[in-house]
């Protein structure tokens, strides 16, 4: 067999298991020489990240929590003023997509390594992206300095997830491997990261909606997670991250959830232009198809949600085809227009099954 392919190998160090948050951070801390962390949260997460972060003592030097959804730009400028002002040498970020992503933002301005403890599937942690909204722009850019040094995962942590939260933002991890294996010339390291993510996110999630204390079910679902931010370091945003981009930032939507309302969508489209991706995706399900896979396990963990229920209006479907009109696909498998926009929007915006007039 002749083999060849190129792709970035990114570097960074991984923790991974049940009850790591407890017990290496200092020893993750020692290696980095941090004397000076500041440590990133929301206040609902407060209580746990002080506890977690106890055993690192003084070296916390500061607690910023004031992270909000989709990093606007006078956060990014509060967090990274919050680093100056205690001459940070290192940030601990503990939390979802959106504590990962104002690290980021810090590591942006300043040269800090970042630590991060996911809380959520999200996989932003395993990635050089970075996302930032100013007014109802979110603008995501590519930039190594942003890649998190150490990533500890525990599944302990993931057990408070409601029900809601763990099947969408599961169904987010499921769109990074989804569209990693629809990108044009993804390599075959890449493309078995995201096989297994499939894989393992399909077994997983129906059995972490069923029992949220499964920890065995909630390491799983983790671990699809962790190869989902992979499999997406690795390729890139195509047209479903587009367009979940754009509906959060131009209409404050929460992430995980319009990513599982306009999924379903993307896939159907492009389902006959990607032959072998949509069929090791429908394998890797159970499925006949990749769209019956993904709609079928959508339902099944009881995550089926329209972007109007999330409270979009309906002009505004009109006005995120306008926005998602100024960008290029030159990446996705089928050709893009006004009415293929018109068609993935509608269908997600009533919460239709795809193929459903
Ligand atoms: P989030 O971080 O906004 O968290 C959603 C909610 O869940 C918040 O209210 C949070 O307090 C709560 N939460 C977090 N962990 C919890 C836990 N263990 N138990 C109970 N509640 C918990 O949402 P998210 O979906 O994790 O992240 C979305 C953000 O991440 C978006 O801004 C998105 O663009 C970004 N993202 C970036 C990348 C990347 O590669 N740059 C990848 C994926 C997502």
């Amino acid at each position: 067999m002749s083999v060849s392919f190129s792709y970035d190998a990114l570097p960074g160090r991984v923790v991974f298991g049940a009850g790591a948050a407890r017990h290496a951070l200092p020893d993750q801390m020692d290696r980095l020489g941090a004397r000076n962390i500041l440590l990133l949260a929301t206040e609902h997460e407060r209580p746990m990240v002080e506890e977690l972060a106890a055993p690192l003592g003084e070296r916390v030097a500061g607690f910023f929590t004031g992270v909000r959804p989709h990093v606007p730009v006078d956060v990014a400028a509060a967090a990274v003023a919050a680093a100056k002002d205690i001459r940070a040498d290192c940030v601990l970020a503990i939390g979802g997509g959106s504590t990962t992503g104002t690290a980021k933002a810090i590591a942006l301005d300043l040269p800090l390594p970042i630590v991060v403890v996911p809380t959520t599937y999200a996989g932003s942690e395993m990635t050089p992206v970075w996302g930032l909204t100013d007014g109802e722009k979110k603008t995501t850019g590519r930039n190594p300095a942003v890649l998190p040094r150490v990533v500890v995962y525990d599944p302990e942590l993931t057990l408070s997830l409601p029900p809601s939260l763990t099947a969408t933002s599961g169904v987010n991890a499921l769109a990074h491997c989804v569209e990693a294996l629809w990108f044009p010339h993804i390599g075959p390291i890449p493309r078995l990261t995201a096989e297994e993510g499939v894989l393992a996110l399909g077994r997983a999630l129906p059995a972490v909606v069923r029992d949220g204390a499964d920890v065995a079910a909630r390491s799983d679902a983790l671990y699809g997670a962790h190869l989902a931010g992979m499999a997406f370091a690795a390729t890139g945003s195509g047209l479903h991250h587009k367009i979940c981009h754009v509906l959060g930032g131009a209409f404050d939507l929460p992430h995980a959830e319009v990513h599982t309302a306009v999924l379903p969508h993307v896939v159907a489209f492009n389902e006959p232009a990607a032959v072998e991706a949509s069929a090791r995706i429908a394998a890797a399900l159970g499925a006949r198809t990749a769209a019956e896979g993904i709609a079928g396990l959508i339902d099944r963990i009881g995550a089926s949600t329209s972007l109007a229920a999330l409270g979009m209006q309906a002009p505004e479907v009109e006005h995120a085809v306008d926005l998602l009109m100024a960008k290029r696909y030159d990446e996705n498998p089928r050709a893009v227009d006004e009415t293929a926009l018109r068609l993935i929007l509608d269908g997600a915006y009533h919460g239709r099954r795809p193929g459903q007039g």
